[in-house]
Parts: structure tokens; sequence; C-alpha cells
């Protein structure tokens, strides 16, 4: 029968009239840069986050690097983040001609190992990027205590948590600022590239706003070199539309975790994601660790053989990436735990609306390859 990944077909179907209406009403207006619809998307982002200020942008790499130069972070600055992420988390670093300095991940949960933070800090260093990769939130509170006392900025990339929490806080609200991705995968997709600020800080999100509409205080008078990152009015009309379903959505994909759980327990040779007590999780991703990249590949490919769809995150850590061949004076760093999920972490799929038929089917493949 087969499994997707990912079913946004039936996302469409359940909304579809709804969806339709909105980006009816958008094309009738024939208004697509800005105004009340994007505003009332910020204002309804920031007030599910709990933050004061929501600003959106094109997508969540730009999200990100509003951010970092927003806060002045650039040459000469270290920034510290994750080698286990998508590559935009770093990307943006090295964008504003920062360094990225990585810290190991800790098993099980695959978030930034915060006890080996403080060994990476110098004086260079002047923020920290962590991210709650595959929508489990980072242990903020001893992160935040040790940037508090080394002085350093603390920026969320929350592009896979939107929804999560940490202490009853939600993803978003943690830090100095924050950034979210709606491509269509993510918790919360638009159809197309999105991506949205969130912070506290009143000026940060003025500077963030400004740079995203080509630094401009007034039109045709710039006081920056800004960028163009602006979200389209069709893309917030739809995600004004699906929003109120996120919680109910993210409640789902729990649920389905929670059979996973079930169904694999106990299981030998298949490593299921360490969950924490701190918060709540919302699985953008329901990853596994396979005992060998050779087993990854063999359930992978049993799986893919019954229809079932699944993909490695992440084939290789960051830090390994040849990119940084280019970076001036960069030293590999040894990072065992991350480097020890390359070509071994991949998805189930763990999406709402998933049945237990579909869950029972996926781990009949995987168990069956597991022999
Ligand atoms: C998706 C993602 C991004 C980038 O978002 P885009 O909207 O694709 O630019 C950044 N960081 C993480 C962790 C992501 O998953």
């Amino acid at each position: 029968m087969g499994v997707p990944l990912l079913d946004l077909k039936a996302q469409y179907r359940e909304l579809k009239t709804e969806l339709d209406a909105a980006i009816g009403e958008v094309m009738e207006n024939a208004s697509f840069i800005g105004g009340p619809k994007v505003a009332a998307l910020e204002a309804e982002i920031a007030s599910y986050c709990g933050t004061a200020h929501a600003v959106a942008c094109a997508n969540g790499t730009d999200a990100l690097f509003l951010i970092m130069a927003a806060l002045g972070i650039g040459k000469g600055d270290e920034v510290i983040t994750t080698p286990f992420t998508f590559w935009a988390t770093v990307e943006c670093i090295a964008h504003v001609g920062a360094t990225p300095v990585f810290v190991d991940i800790e098993p099980g949960t695959y978030n930034i190992d915060v006890s080996q933070l403080e060994a990476a800090i110098t004086p260079r260093t002047k923020a920290i990027l962590p991210v709650h990769i595959f929508g489990q939130c980072v242990d903020m509170d001893p992160l935040l205590e040790i940037a508090e006392r080394h002085g350093l900025i603390v920026i969320e990339d929350a592009c896979q948590a939107i929804g999560a929490t940490y202490k009853g806080k939600r993803a978003g609200s943690l830090a100095r600022a924050a950034a979210f991705s709606f491509f269509p995968s993510k918790n919360l997709g638009c159809a197309g590239d999105g991506g949205i600020i969130t912070t506290d800080d009143a000026e940060l999100a003025a500077r963030a706003r400004k740079l995203a509409s080509h630094g401009t205080s007034k039109k045709y008078y710039h006081d920056a070199f800004g960028t163009n990152s602006r979200l389209d009015t069709l893309q917030a009309a739809i995600l004004s539309v699906k929003l109120p379903h996120l919680d109910r959505w993210n409640a789902e994909r729990r649920a389905a975790a929670a059979v996973y759980g079930e169904l694999l327990s106990g299981v030998a040779g298949l490593e299921l994601p360490a969950m924490r007590e701190y918060g709540e999780a919302v699985y953008h991703l329901f990853i596994v660790k396979a005992e060998s990249a050779e087993a990854a590949e063999r359930i992978m490919t049993a799986m893919k053989e019954e229809g079932i769809g699944t993909a490695l995150y992440y084939p290789v850590a960051l830090h390994e990436q040849d990119a940084f061949a280019t970076l001036e004076g960069w030293v590999r760093p040894s990072l065992p735990v991350a480097e020890s999920c390359d070509a071994r972490t991949f998805a189930l799929p763990c999406f709402p609306g998933i049945t237990r038929a579909q869950q029972e089917e996926v781990v009949a493949a995987v168990k069956g390859a597991l022999g």
C-alpha cells in the first residue's frame, strides 16, 4: 500500500474550502506583497509563541540571517552551534562573516550537548545558536545561564519546532530572538517559501524588518544595505488558515510517536529518540538510529521497496561538509557523537493523520529488515 514520509495532499483536502477562499480573496484584491494579511499573521505568530513581536520574511534561512545582521554579528565573531542540523543554520553564520564553532551533540536527543558548551567559548564568542532539532527543545536553562555569565547573545533556530514547549514556554520565546521556517514540509508549512522572526526586543524587530526591506526607512530612502526578504501575501493568508490547526496536528504527531514507541519497544538494533521531561516535542521528524550505515541502508531499502517514505537526517554532519574548505583558517573538529550519526539516523513516517495501520506497515518493514 505504501506510506508517504509526509502527506501534504491530505492536509490540503482537509482545509480545501478555507484555503481556496483565502487564496481567492488575495487574487481578487490583487495586492500580493505585505498588507494587512502579513501584519495579521505576524500578530498571530507572536501571540502563539508568546513574544511581543514577529517579523515575517522570505524563508527560515533569511530569518536567521536577518537576526544575525540586525544584531551586528559579523567579522571576527564566533558563533557556537550544533553540527547536526540543516545546512542553513551554519550558512547564515558564514554569510554575515562570522565563524561557526561546533559543539558536539548528546546521543538520543541529537541536540547540542550543553555540558560541552562552556569549553568552546573564547574571547571572540559573540553568540550561541541552538537548534531545536527534530522538534524537541534544547535544554535552554543551563544554556542561557552560561550565555548570561559570558555576556553572549542566544538565538534559537526554531525552524523545526513551532509549537514545541520548554518548561511551559513555546519555542521562539526562549531567547533573544528565534527563526522559524514555513517551508512546506515544516510542521506549519505554506505553499512555497516563508519564514518569520520572533522576539521581545522591539529594536531588534525594527532593524530586522528594515533589513528585510532594502534598508528602507522611507520609500526610496535607504539608511542600510539590506536585502529583499518579504513574505508573500498569499503565503500569509494560507498560514493564517492553517495556524489554528497546528496544535492538533502536533498532538497527532506526538500520538504517532507514542505508537512507534510501543510498536518498536525492545526491538534490537534500533535506537529510538530520547525524550526529555522538560517540555513537549512536536516531532517534526521521528528519527531512529541504526547500528551501522549498512544496517540503515538495508532498513531504508526494505522500506522503499514497500513504498514507505524515508530519508537520512542527516547523511553527513555539518563540520564534515566540503564547503568549510573555503573558510580561511578552518580546522575540522572531531565530534564523535555527531559523526556516529552519519548515514545511520533516518526518519520513519510521522505526520498528522497517519493511521495505526500505516504505522504497523512501517514497523513490519523495519522489523523484517532487522531480521
Ligand atoms: C528548514 C530549516 C531551516 C531553513 O529554513 P528555509 O525556510 O528552508 O530557509 C533552517 N534551520 C533548520 C533547522 C531547518 O530545519
